[in-house]
C-alpha cells in the first residue's frame, strides 16, 4: 500500500472557518490512522485578499481543536516550502516544461479581446470560455514575444473526448472536454493560478487522496487534465459535503458562525467540536453520537464518509458540549474555565469549591459565572415561576411556612440534611400543603431560580445566615407584595 499522505491547502483570505478544520480533521485522521503526514498547505496566491494574520488564525485555530500537521510553514518538512508565495520558480519551471512538451501555450490576448470575446459568445448564445486564439502560434514566436509582451499560460485542453476520475464516495464522474475551455496556468502577473498551484504542489508533497469539500468538483476535470499533461499519476480524489445551515444553504456567517475561533470564545470544548465536526460527515455504527477524538480515528474511513446533507445544528452542539463538560474531573473543568478566561472575578480556590454544583448544568463554559451568580449577590428572584409551581398555595401561607422554615433549619443547623428534608416536609404537611411548594420558595429564596442546584448544598454554598435573610425577604415580599 503506498503511503498515506493527506492535506488541507487553505487560502489565508478570512477567519478561520469552520469549514477547513471539518475537512481538516479527515485528512488529519486518515493520516494519523495509517501512520502518514498530514500536510497543511498555504494557498496564499491571491496576494490581494490573503493576509498573514489569516494564516495565523488557522494555526491557532487548529491548534486549539488539536489537529496538528505534520508539515507547514509553521512546522516545516521536507517538501516544503509551504506557502505557495514562495513557491513561484517551481510553478514557472513546471510551466516551462508544458510549454515546453506542446501541453500549454502562451496567449497574449489583450483585456479587450477577451471583453469582446465573451460579449459576442453572449450575444450568440455560445458556451463561454477562451476561444483559443492563441493556440496555434509558432512556439519560437511565442517564446520571442513573451519577451515583451504580457501573456499568460494556458492549457491546451484537448476539444475531443472528456475527462473521467473515479471520485472515492461518488464513483465514476465524466465531464466532457468541451465544459472546459483553454484554462489559465500561469496569469499575467506570473502567479500560477489555482489549479496549477493545486496539482503541482499535490504532486509534489507526495499526496495520495485528496479529501476536499465538494464546492471542488467543477475544478477536478482541470486537475485531471494537468496529471495528464504532466504525465502523473493523479491521487485519489473524495469530495465531501459542504456543511449546511438549517436551510441546507452552505454554511454561512449571516446564519451560523463561521469562525473557529468564535466558538472557542463562546465556551465550547475543542473536544466538542472535532466530535460534532466529524458527525457532519460521518458516524459511528453504534448509534452514540458522543465519542472520544481517539475512538473516531480509530474507526474512520473515508470510504464511510456520508454524502447526506449534514446540518449544522446549533442545539445539537450544545447538547453535546453539556455531555462532554459532565465527562471531565472537576480540576479539568475548573482549569477550562479558569485558562479560558471564563471564571469572571471568580477566585480559582472560590470556583472549585463551588463547581459540583453546576457541572451537570453547564452547557457552555461560559454558563458558570451566571449560573453560580446567587452564590455572591443577591439573585434576581423568578417570582412568575415560583407561582405557576405553586399555584394552589396562598401567597400568604408561602410567607408563613417560608418563616417557619428559616427557624426550622436554624435549629437543625448542623443536622444531616433528611432531617432538615424531614422537619420542612413536616411544615407544610401542617398546613395539608404539598411539600414540593415548600422547596420550591426555599430554592428561589436562595438561588433566585425554580431550576437549579439541590437546596442544602446552595445553601452552605451562599452562607447560612445570608439563605435565611433571603427566605424571611421572600416571605415579607410575599405577605405584603409591593
Ligand atoms: N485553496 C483551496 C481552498 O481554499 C484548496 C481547495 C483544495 O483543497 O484543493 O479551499
Amino acid at each position: 500500500m503506498t503511503d498515506v499522505v493527506t492535506r488541507i491547502a487553505p487560502s489565508p483570505t478570512g477567519e478561520a472557518h469552520v469549514g477547513t478544520a471539518y475537512v481538516a480533521l479527515f485528512n488529519w485522521a486518515w493520516a494519523h490512522k495509517n501512520d502518514g503526514r498530514f500536510i497543511l498547505r498555504i494557498e496564499d496566491t491571491d496576494q490581494a485578499r490573503s493576509k498573514r494574520e489569516y494564516e495565523d488564525g488557522i494555526y491557532e485555530a487548529l491548534a486549539w481543536l488539536g489537529i496538528e500537521s505534520d508539515e507547514s510553514p509553521a512546522a516545516g518538512g521536507a517538501h516544503g516550502p509551504y506557502r505557495q508565495s514562495e513557491r513561484s520558480a517551481v510553478y514557472a519551471e513546471h510551466a516551462a516544461q508544458l510549454i515546453a512538451s506542446g501541453n500549454a501555450y502562451r496567449c497574449f490576448c489583450t483585456a479587450e479581446r477577451l471583453a469582446e470575446l465573451r460579449q459576442f459568445q453572449k450575444a450568440a448564445k455560445g458556451r463561454l470560455g477562451y476561444d483559443g486564439h492563441c493556440r496555434d502560434i509558432a512556439p519560437a514566436e511565442a517564446a520571442e514575444r513573451a519577451k515583451n509582451e504580457t501573456h499568460v499560460v494556458r492549457l491546451a485542453v484537448d476539444r475531443e473526448g472528456s475527462t473521467r476520475w473515479h471520485d472515492l464516495l461518488r464513483g465514476e464522474i465524466v465531464i466532457a472536454n468541451e465544459e472546459d475551455d483553454d484554462q489559465e496556468l500561469v496569469k499575467s502577473d506570473g502567479m500560477p493560478t489555482y489549479h496549477m498551484a493545486n496539482v503541482v504542489d499535490d504532486h509534489m508533497m507526495g499526496v495520495s487522496i485528496v479529501m476536499r469539500a465538494e464546492e471542488w468538483i467543477p475544478s477536478t476535470p482541470k486537475h485531471v487534465m494537468l496529471y495528464a499533461a504532466f504525465g502523473w499519476e493523479p491521487p485519489t480524489f473524495a469530495h465531501v459535503p459542504l456543511l449546511r445551515n438549517r436551510d441546507k444553504s452552505k454554511i454561512s456567517k449571516r446564519k451560523n458562525p463561521t469562525s473557529l475561533i468564535w466558538y472557542r470564545d463562546a465556551g465550547y470544548l475543542p473536544e466538542t467540536m472535532v466530535n460534532f465536526l466529524a458527525l457532519q460527515g460521518w458516524s459511528p455504527r453504534e448509534d452514540d453520537e458522543e465519542f472520544a477524538v481517539a475512538e473516531f480515528v480509530n474507526k474512520f474511513n473515508p470510504r464511510d464518509i456520508s454524502l447526506g446533507g449534514p446540518v449544522f445544528d446549533m442545539t445539537k452542539l450544545d447538547w453535546l458540549n453539556g455531555e462532554k463538560i459532565r465527562k471531565l474531573s472537576l480540576d479539568d473543568l475548573a482549569e477550562r474555565i479558569i485558562e479560558g478566561g471564563f471564571a469572571g472575578d471568580w477566585s480559582p480556590d472560590h470556583l472549585r469549591e463551588v463547581l459540583p454544583l453546576f457541572q451537570d448544568r453547564m452547557k457552555s463554559l461560559k454558563d458558570f459565572v451566571p449560573l453560580a451568580g446567587y452564590i455572591r449577590g443577591r439573585p434576581e428572584l423568578d417570582l412568575e415561576g415560583l407561582a405557576k409551581k405553586t399555584k394552589k398555595v396562598d401567597p400568604a401561607v408561602l410567607a408563613d411556612m417560608l418563616r417557619d422554615a428559616a427557624r426550622r433549619l436554624e435549629e437543625f443547623d448542623g443536622h444531616a440534611d433528611e432531617e432538615k428534608e424531614a422537619a420542612l416536609r413536616l411544615i407544610a404537611e401542617k398546613r395539608e400543603v404539598k411539600p414540593g411548594a415548600i422547596f420550591m420558595a426555599l430554592r428561589v429564596a436562595v438561588t433566585g431560580a425554580t431550576a437549579s442546584p439541590p437546596l442544602f448544598p446552595s445553601i452552605d454554598a451562599v452562607g447560612f445566615e445570608e439563605s435565611m435573610a433571603r427566605v424571611r425577604d421572600l416571605a415579607e415580599h410575599l405577605a405584603a407584595p409591593a
